[in-house]
C-alpha cells in the first residue's frame, strides 16, 4: 500500500466518526470497492473512504444503466429490507414474552402460530 493509499484511509476513517457524530448511521454494509462500512445520511449512503455516493438496490432492474456496470460488486441487502427484518424480529421477541406468560391453551396455540409465520416470513427474507 502507497503512502496515499493509507492517508486515504486515515481521512476516510475520520470521516466515518464526523459523519456518526454529525448524526450518520452505519450500516451493516460493507462498501463494495474498499470494504469499509457505508454511513447513511439524510436517506443517502455514503463511502467516506472513496469519498463518494454509494447506492445500493434491491434488484438490478432498478439501477440506473451507468451503474449497471459497477454492480457487480455491488451488496445485495437494501437498508430497508433490514429494517423490516428489525421489525419482525421484535415482533417475534414481543410474542415469544407473551407466550412466556399465556396459560390459555387458545392463546398459547394462536402464539405459537404466530410465531411460526414470522419465522418462516424471516427466513424467506435470508433466502431471497
Ligand atoms: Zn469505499
Amino acid at each position: 500500500m502507497s503512502n496515499d493509499e493509507t492517508k486515504k484511509e486515515e481521512d476516510g476513517i475520520k470521516s466515518i466518526a464526523d459523519a456518526l457524530k454529525a448524526g450518520g448511521a452505519l450500516l451493516n454494509v460493507a462498501c463494495p470497492i474498499c470494504n469499509y462500512p457505508l454511513i447513511k445520511v439524510d436517506e443517502k449512503i455514503y463511502c467516506k473512504i472513496c469519498n463518494q455516493e454509494v447506492y445500493i438496490y434491491r434488484d438490478e432492474s432498478e439501477l440506473p444503466k451507468e451503474y449497471k456496470q459497477a454492480l457487480k460488486q455491488k451488496p445485495k441487502i437494501s437498508s430497508e429490507e433490514t429494517e423490516v427484518e428489525k421489525t419482525i424480529k421484535g415482533k417475534i421477541e414481543d410474542l415469544r414474552k407473551k407466550l412466556e406468560k399465556a396459560v390459555d391453551p387458545d392463546e398459547i396455540g394462536k402464539l405459537s402460530e404466530a410465531i411460526g409465520k414470522l419465522n418462516q416470513t424471516l427466513k424467506r427474507m435470508k433466502e431471497e
